[in-house]
């Protein structure tokens, strides 16, 4: 008897866990069930509509996707087509790899104003998730602050800085495209609680931001060190050197006749979003980092401006049917175990950290849990999904229909781009009909 696993989610620790099942010696049948009819999870949704280098990675989860022992079952959300119980008693085993799609709150006053807009939300946004399609962002401003140094914080300032021109080779939806490029936007502020040295940005990353060909970044030579004081490793130590290197390289290049600017500043903590109903300002505290920590130094500033994107990392969404750690943002797990034959990967189990191939070593890690601690299939898996969803009328999206919406993208294409991404779940189903 095969053994039966169900993984609820098709992103990188969704597909790693696939491929880890599929390299065991053991006779399996895998299916993998997602929300939406596209599959690959953040690849698509998260990572960059200009960095398509990074998304080819779903050519090696598509190996897992066509394996026979695979299926994959798009449009089918748990929690409401099927319960997460009944998944239970139907699969030997039930991986949970749903990421961390919510954006974590700043925690200060007036950040429930319109123009406080969360990285996870606003990536959606650009990047065509159905989930943020109405978002509609106002644009129509002079200046945005995106709080946070982190990688998020980088592709959200990037993508509001690039010209219609550097953005023609991706597959920045299309009405995004239009929010952006009419906008009168001139000044983008990525604004680090703490300093240069303790940014999370990595190089190639920052490095983009001195190319940019109408935006000039903009540091101030007083907030860069001489050199790095701290207990680093050597490895540490040498990727914060390259960044601060690539600053002052940016300290004495010229802003002339570039219409947007990039400001990095530095050691600025925000503390209160200003304005009526729609921000209109971000008050700031100055600080200082004492033993690593952001310290408030009692100075303040406020940075005018009609967008503040908190992109301060990523959140869990409870699950259904799953305890859940309110305070980690993850579910209740020991090791990756939620209950008998039940578990855990990626940023559900372990938050959101981590490039994306850390989810390999999750993948890796619950597929010898699952061979080790279940001895036998015997439930019935596949067959009774399809009954079940049959019984209910659940409209599933097999990795063939997935394969003809992407053909329909890949057609609808402006020349150059990769593809022209449908936003809305109806349209990628009458792609299907059609
Ligand atoms: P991140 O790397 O953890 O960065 C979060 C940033 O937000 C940090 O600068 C952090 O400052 C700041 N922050 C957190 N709470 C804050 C608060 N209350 N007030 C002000 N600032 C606050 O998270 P991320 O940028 O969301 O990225 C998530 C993961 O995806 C990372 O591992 C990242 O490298 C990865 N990623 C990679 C790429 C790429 O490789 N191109 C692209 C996107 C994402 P502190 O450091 O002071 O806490």
């Amino acid at each position: 008897m095969p053994l039966k696993v169900a993984v609820v989610g098709s992103g990188p620790s969704g597909f790693y866990t696939v491929a880890a099942l599929l390299k065991a010696d053991v006779e399996c049948q895998i299916d993998v069930i997602e929300r939406l009819p596209t599959p690959f999870g953040l690849i698509r949704g998260g990572v960059a509509p200009d960095h398509q280098k990074t998304k080819n990675v779903w050519r090696a989860y598509e190996k897992s996707a066509l394996n026979e022992a695979v299926r994959y079952y798009g449009n089918v959300e748990v929690g409401r087509d099927i319960t997460i119980d009944e998944l239970a008693g139907i699969y030997d085993a039930v991986v949970l790899a749903v990421g961390s799609p919510l954006d974590r709150r700043l925690g200060i006053p007036g950040e429930d104003k319109k123009g406080v807009i969360g990285s996870a939300s606003f990536v959606g946004w650009y990047n065509g998730h159905p989930d943020f399609r109405d978002l509609n962002p106002n644009l129509d401003i002079q200046a945005a602050v995106v709080v946070g140094n982190g990688n998020v914080a980088v592709d959200c300032a990037r993508v509001l800085a690039k010209t219609p021109e550097e953005m023609s080779t991706t597959d920045l939806t299309d009405y995004a495209a239009e929010a952006i490029h009419k906008s009168p936007l001139t000044d983008i502020y990525m604004c680090g609680r703490r300093g240069p040295v303790e940014a999370k940005f990595t190089n190639v990353e920052l490095r983009e931001m001195g190319q940019l060909e109408q935006c000039a970044p903009i540091v101030d030579p007083a907030q860069l060190p001489d050199e790095i004081i701290g207990d680093f490793d050597d490895r540490d130590r040498r990727l914060r050197e390259r960044n601060l290197a690539t600053l002052r390289e940016f300290t004495e290049m010229s802003p002339d006749g570039k219409p947007k600017r990039l400001h990095f500043a530095f050691f600025t903590n925000p503390v209160e979003i200003l304005g009526d109903d729609r921000v209109e300002a971000v008050k700031m505290e100055r600080t200082a980092v004492q033993d690593g920590r952001a310290v408030g130094t009692g100075e303040f500033v406020e940075i005018p401006c009609g967008l503040v994107i908190p992109a301060i990392g990523y959140y869990g969404e409870p699950f259904p049917g799953v305890p859940f750690d309110e305070k980690g943002g993850v579910v209740v797990h020991q090791d990756g175990r939620i209950s008998d034959g039940v578990y855990a990967v990626g940023w559900i189990k372990r938050g959101p950290t981590g490039v994306i191939g850390t989810n390999k070593h999750d993948g890796d890690h619950a597929a010898q849990q699952i061979l080790t601690e279940i001895k036998e299939g015997g439930k019935l898996g596949r067959d009774q999904l399809e009954t079940v969803l049959g019984e209910r009328d659940v409209r599933w999206v097999s990795y063939a229909d997935w394969k003809r919406i992407e053909e329909a993208e890949i057609e609808n294409a402006s020349p150059g781009a990769p593809r022209r991404k449908f936003s809305r779940v109806d349209d990628m189903l009458s792609a299907l009909d059609g």
